[in-house]
C-alpha cells in the first residue's frame, strides 16, 4: 500500500485515496457547495412567482 498516488484535478496535490475524484478537501468542499446550491435552488423553487418578482426587484435595486 501507498504506491499508489493521484493527482487530485482540482488542486492538483498528491493524494492515495480519491474521494469522487478529488483529493479529500477538494471532495468536502465540494460537497459543501454543491449542498448550499441545492439549498439555494430548493428555496427558490418553493417561492411563488410574486415572491420571486419581489426578490428580482430587490436584487437589482
Ligand atoms: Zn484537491
Amino acid at each position: 500500500m501507498g504506491d499508489k498516488q493521484f493527482n487530485c484535478p482540482q488542486c492538483g496535490e498528491s493524494t492515495d485515496t480519491l474521494h469522487e475524484g478529488y483529493c479529500e478537501p477538494c471532495c468536502s468542499g465540494n460537497q459543501a457547495a454543491l449542498d448550499d446550491h441545492n439549498h439555494q435552488h430548493d428555496r427558490w423553487a418553493r417561492l411563488s412567482s410574486t415572491e420571486r418578482d419581489v426578490e428580482i426587484k430587490h436584487a437589482h435595486r
